[in-house]
């Protein structure tokens, strides 16, 4: 296979518009691009017949807007391009307008609030920045979803005005530093994401896997990830049929699949691509979730994207890397090679300083899950901490514009920046700490924290959108300064001052950082429940509506969406976990019991000189067992029943993490205590032996 011959091939992008539109239409398309003015209602339909002719060469029937409402996953609604044109008589049509807007009956999807349910219709309308594609005989035109009354229901909607707000603002401090050259500064993104891949029968078995994406039972095997063996391990042969298929399927929709390897867990892989724009990036992470559950299902293997689905064993995280890039393809967070450009360089990573400082709560907001409090805080993801770690030299120069003195005596390779008083200048800082969420890597942050099965948009908009207030602060102080160069070193050195409680380089995963976080006045919101509220402060509001990426009502439905979706996911759970152990744990270590039972008996009419010690030892154990499952299991679903009748959804929330979660938790134990001592054979679905060692 020649990758350059398939790359794109089912994607309707630069190439594939240039060679089939009329060259007015094509520019007028490049400018709605790169710009983003709308586009003329004529010029429209124009794209849209040379996209449809495209798509049903390429063998498409049906057209989709592709969009991400707030569940999570993607959505998609299949409209044929067949027209009637009188009796008998049909042809393939599909209009500018239908590009354009949609109108999906949207009542079923959440939105907290804001669609009154007799508004039923939401409105879909296409970002062009983001290319159409086929997938699956459908063209798929990537979109964003809106109420009638224009407020956002999804995920890309902020993420666009985020970017347009970072734009305006990086722009502004560029112009500052006497560039006019770039027109357009965009949040760059490359997503890291983790996996799980087992056998499809065993995982068909297990109702909790299916119903929860998680097992909520399961006994510690022999072997975990102790040997640390399966780390970039050689590839097992379905495994790397799977990771060829998926390469190739990821390459023809124009997603750059790149890095593919063993991760720490067994059973566990990493894909990684190469990073691009941040809203295309959000896209196709979608996409390529979505991918890799079908692909997985092809070779009998199932993909499991949940946060922490093998407890003891480490979970599943996506890593989001994030810089800013021109137009003109230089990355803003990479140090430069002259004065100038480090002192931007400085003012650009001062400002992100800033905005993790200040914006600590909706960063732990963005990662707030049911799924990933089962992870975070855990051994091997990072701490519900939010700090930053900039490395040693970086550092030592943070340091020393904090101290005013200057650190360059010492270091190795420097760059004079030409003003006195901010320090020369380390080429690159490499150094590496694996426990820092928020870690800068040589020239882009990398944002540990988000969960694998999380959309990326969250935690991007939100970069954006509190870096550009920085960016924004930034650029009212110097655009009036008498002396610039000046004020830009007050400028970052007030900053560091101010904000260098959010630099942490040390272990953050130990019990010291947690004190000495406290001590900073650092936030630790352990848990979603208690983190989600944070959303809605005051200052957060204000943050997102000073610059058009949220308002304040769409704050508030967002808060109670993911409120609700966390209660949902703990409310499933529970339910799945009193099925399961009444109807098939209870039986089956019951089932076993009395065979144990009988054994004693028919012992005793032998001879009661036999020993039955061992039998009534495990009996006894495995009775008690028992009735703790059954006490457990009863009090689940009275808890459940309370939790019917509450309404206010951070309560509720704050009541499923309280009460329901414990009880989970000691249910699972009474269960998994009984697995130990049940024969396999009566045991009645896979163990984590057979789980994780199944491929
Ligand atoms: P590691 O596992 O050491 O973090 P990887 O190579 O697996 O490194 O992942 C690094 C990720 O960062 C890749 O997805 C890469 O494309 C992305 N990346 C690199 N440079 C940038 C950048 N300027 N902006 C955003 N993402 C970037
Ligand atoms: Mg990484």
């Amino acid at each position: 296979m020649k990758i350059p011959e398939i790359f794109a091939e089912n994607v309707f992008n630069d190439e594939a518009m240039r060679s089939r539109l009329p060259k007015e239409t094509y520019k007028a398309m490049r400018h709605t691009i790169d710009e983003g003015t709308p586009l003329e209602p004529h010029v429209a339909m124009v794209v849209a017949n040379a996209m449809k002719d495209w798509a049903i060469e390429k063998g498409a029937t049906h057209y989709t807007h592709w969009f991400q409402p707030m569940t999570g996953v993607t959505a998609e609604k299949h409209d044929s391009f067949l027209s009637v044109k009188e009796e008998g008589r049909i042809i393939m049509e599909f209009s500018g307008k239908e590009l354009i807007k949609g109108e999906p009956d949207a009542s079923s999807f959440p939105s907290g609030g804001l669609r009154a349910t007799f508004e039923a219709r939401g409105y879909t309308a296409w970002d062009p920045t983001s290319y159409a594609f086929i997938k699956d005989n459908t063209l798929c035109i990537p979109t964003a979803f809106c109420s009638y009354s224009g407020l956002a229901l999804d995920k890309k909607t902020p993420l666009l005005r985020s970017m347009e707000a970072l734009n305006k603002q990086a722009l502004r401090i560029l112009r500052l530093f006497g560039n006019t050259e770039v027109r357009r500064v965009s949040a760059t993104v490359g997503p890291e994401q983790e996996y799980f891949l087992i056998d499809k029968e065993l995982y068909e078995k297990r109702e909790d896997l299916k119903l929860t994406g998680r097992t909520l039972f399961g006994a510690r095997p022999p072997k975990g990830q102790e040997l640390e063996d399966h780390y970039f391990g050689t590839l097992k042969p379905r495994v790397a049929a799977f990771m060829r298929e998926l390469d190739e399927e990821l390459w023809k929709l124009g997603i750059y699949a790149k890095t593919e390897h063993n991760e720490v867990a067994p059973a566990q892989h990493e894909l990684a691509p190469v990073f691009t724009s941040a809203n295309i990036a959000a896209d196709h992470n979608q996409i390529t979730m979505e991918l890799m559950r079908k692909i997985a299902s092809k070779h009998n293997l199932a993909c499991l994207l949940h946060e922490k689905p093998f407890a003891g064993v480490n979970g599943s995280g996506k890593h989001n890397n994030w810089s800013l890039s021109t137009d003109t393809g230089v990355n803003l967070l990479e140090p430069g090679n002259s004065p100038y450009e480090n002192a931007q360089f400085l003012l650009f990573f001062t400002a992100v300083i800033k905005a993790v400082d200040e914006y600590q709560d909706l960063l732990r907001v963005s990662v707030a899950s049911a799924g990933n409090d089962f992870r975070l805080g855990a051994n091997e993801a990072p701490p519900a901490i939010i700090s930053m770690y900039i490395g040693e030299e970086l550092g030592a120069i943070i340091e020393a514009i904090d101290k005013g003195v200057n650190p360059a005596a010492k270091e190795r390779r420097v760059m004079k920046l030409g003003v006195d008083s901010l320090p020369d200048f380390p080429m690159d800082s490499t150094d590496r700490n694996r426990t820092s969420p928020l870690a800068f890597t040589g020239n882009k942050f990398e944002f540990r924290m988000l969960g694998s099965s999380f959309s990326v948009s969250c935690a991007n908009y939100i970069m954006n959108t509190a870096v550009a207030d920085e960016l924004m602060q930034f650029a009212d102080a110097l655009e009036n300064a008498p002396d610039f160069m000046k004020a830009l070193n007050d400028l970052v050195a007030k900053t560091i001052r101010e904000h260098k409680r959010i630099i942490f380089n040390g272990n953050n995963y130990s019990v010291a950082w947690v004190k000495e976080a406290e001590r900073r006045g650092l936030l630790n919101l352990a848990s979603a429940d208690e983190a989600l509220p944070y959303f809605k402060k005051q200052k957060n509001k204000d943050l997102f509506a000073r610059h058009g990426v949220l308002s304040e009502t769409e704050v508030e439905s967002r808060t109670d969406i993911l409120l609700e979706n966390y209660c949902k996911s703990v409310l499933i759970e529970a339910a799945c976990m009193s099925d399961m152990a009444m109807k098939e744990i209870y039986p089956a270590v019951a089932e076993y019991a009395s065979r144990l039972a009988n054994a004693v008996m028919a012992k005793r009419a032998v001879s009661s000189l036999l020993s039955t010690e061992s039998e009534e030892a495990v009996l006894a154990k495995l009775s008690a067992f028992a009735d703790e499952i059954k006490r457990r299991s009863d009090e689940l679903v009275s808890l459940s029943a309370k939790a019917q009748g509450e309404e206010d959804h951070e309560k509720l929330a704050h009541f499923c993490r309280e009460k329901i979660l414990p009880c989970m938790e000691k249910l699972r134990a009474a269960a998994d205590g009984a697995e130990t001592l049940t024969a396999k054979k009566d045991w009645p679905f896979p163990t984590y032996s057979d789980l994780l060692f199944s491929v």
